[in-house]
């Protein structure tokens, strides 16, 4: 069955070439996929932009593409088992993990569905008594989605929904690695109904369909989830068209404890917050910084608990978080942890792949400790995107010195996505929350998040915002709509030429 999915066909490569996609976890074959030529990458874009110019969609009524929306996360409830399983065996992580990311696409899904009927714009007092004056939105055109591998259909959805809620067309090109629930999600769209041309769906590597996705005119908005170096690439591919761009490019995340924090919560949470899905989030606690008069203990705790963490595939009922997403990827992590070791960094736990025989097929590395860490290391600065903490402390000469000292390492970053901050003093949490220079600040928690609130980057960590309203204005323009109910003449540039002459009898004539 083939897997690019352009003008409502089903088609396959233009020059035959598929993609085998293996599981992380075992190495197993879990489909074989076709892999898009420019040529295709091409044909998606003319035709999501034929259904933008002359398809049905842009001018859909809210109420009807709310109403796909919910149908589509109805389905998804439906077939939850299913499209679990085809995330985990493409990403390796756990059953349980992959129902939980359904549970938050569903969420998404009823979220902008909600949100496409409940703001049609806005009134304007233009101080006129005959002018009514309004300010309406618009879909912001043909949109190019694209996707990394850890959420994939997660990440998907978060770009998906709003674009259909807002009444856009769009080519998605999901990572090369985890195509299956992109393939799904399309098939689902097409099958309750959504117009040809309106949902194309394009795999492929990014370096080879990237240009002909992220170039042409007549795309209007690139949005884009992935690597800092990636999203560089594609500002600049954007910038000769001037298109609208949304980058979420991870962060290099501070998770700040101070002595007075609840100790339990704050240990179990700091594991969390970097070992969950073997680090491969965003928004990984991977910068522990930790104050100086605890760091000792606290530090020991999380090396004894890290040491025991359980890595096993999806069917592991019993393991505690996953494998890499790639032997490449796995690679980039040794590297990163053995730059870390030779700029002076302490390895306290992990630091090399599992011994276990059982695990020896799959991309596995064992959830690792960086401990005696500072600014001034790569491993500090650099995103590993692997289960890799680093460890800092903070000291300070009294209680504001303190925090000045916690807010300073935190913010030592060129990223900005995301960061916690624990202890018991409420005020103190609340004065470093407003100082700490990320998206989204954590008061003792880490990870949670609710599609009603924007998620995004300050700084290097990206462009715009996803979920919440701002993640609807993403895929919308907005337009000034000034009705003149009686118009005339406004004499700016002197009477109109006068064609209306008296004779010398006084009589009048025209012209
Ligand atoms: P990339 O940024 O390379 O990939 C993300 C997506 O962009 C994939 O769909 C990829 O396609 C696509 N892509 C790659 N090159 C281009 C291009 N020139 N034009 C258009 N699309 C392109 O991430 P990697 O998978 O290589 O991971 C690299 C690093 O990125 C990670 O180590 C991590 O630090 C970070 N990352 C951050 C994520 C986040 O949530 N913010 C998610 C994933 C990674 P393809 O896979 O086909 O190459």
């Amino acid at each position: 069955m083939p897997t690019l999915f352009i003008e409502g066909r089903w088609r396959e490569a233009s020059d035959g070439t598929t993609r085998a996609i293996h599981c992380p976890a075992d190495g197993a074959l879990v489909a074989t996929v076709d892999e898009a030529t420019e040529e295709d990458a091409t044909d998606a874009v003319r035709a999501a932009h034929d259904a933008f110019e002359n398809g049905p969609w842009p001018r859909t009524p809210s109420p009807e593409r709310a109403a796909l929306l919910h149908r589509l996360a109805d389905r998804l409830e439906a077939e939850k088992e299913t499209v679990a399983r085809l995330e985990a065996l493409d990403t390796g992580k756990r059953m349980v993990e992959a129902r939980i990311d359904m549970d938050d696409v569903i969420g998404v899904f009823r979220h902008f569905a909600g949100l496409a009927q409940a703001d049609a714009g806005r009134v304007v007092d233009a101080g006129m008594p005959t002018v009514r004056s309004r300010v309406v939105h618009e879909p912001v055109g043909v949109c190019t989605l694209i996707t990394p591998w850890n959420f994939p259909l997660l990440q998907t959805s978060w770009k998906v929904a709003p674009a259909l809620a807002a009444g856009c067309t769009f080519v998605l090109k999901p990572s090369e690695l985890t195509p299956s629930t992109a393939i799904w999600l399309v098939r689902t769209l097409a099958d309750l109904g959504l117009p040809d041309g309106v949902a194309n769906l394009v795999l492929g590597a990014g370096d080879r369909v990237g240009p002909a996705l992220t170039e042409p005119r007549e795309v209007d908005l690139v949005s884009f989830t992935g690597g800092l170096a990636t999203g560089r690439r594609i500002m600049a591919s954007a910038a000769p068209t001037v298109k609208k761009i949304a980058l979420e490019l991870g962060g290099k995340n501070p998770n700040i404890v101070f002595a007075d924090a609840d100790w339990d919560a704050a240990i179990d949470n700091a594991l969390t917050a970097v070992f969950l899905d073997s680090g491969q989030v965003c928004s990984a606690g991977t910068r522990l910084v930790v104050e100086d008069s605890i760091h000792d203990a606290f530090v020991d705790e999380l090396v004894e608990r890290a040491a025991r963490i359980r890595l096993g595939g999806p069917d592991d009922e019993q393991a505690e978080t996953g494998p890499l997403i790639s032997a490449a990827h796995r690679e980039k992590v040794e590297a990163y942890v053995a730059a870390g070791i030779e700029e002076g960094a302490v390895l306290r736990v992990g630091g090399a792949r599992p011994d276990d025989p059982a695990l020896a097929d799959g991309f596995y590395y064992l959830p690792t400790i960086l401990d005696e860490c500072s600014a001034d290391m790569s491993c500090v600065q650099d995103e590993s995107f692997g289960p890799v903490l680093t460890v800092e402390r903070f000291t300070g000469a009294d209680a504001d010195g303190l925090e000045e000292a916690a807010v300073s390492i935190a913010n030592d970053t060129i990223y900005g996505l995301a960061g916690a901050v624990w202890t018991q003093d409420a005020g103190r949490a609340e004065r470093v929350a407003a100082r700490l220079r990320h998206g989204t600040i954590w008061i003792n928690d880490y990870h949670p998040y609710v599609p009603q609130a924007e998620w995004g980057g300050f700084k290097q960590s990206g462009i715009g915002r996803e979920l919440g309203v701002a993640g609807l204005d993403e895929y919308r323009e907005s337009k000034h709509v000034w009705h003149n109910t009686r118009p005339a003449p406004t004499g700016w540039f002197g009477a109109p030429q006068d064609e209306t002459s008296t004779d010398d009898n006084g009589t009048e004539e025209h012209a």
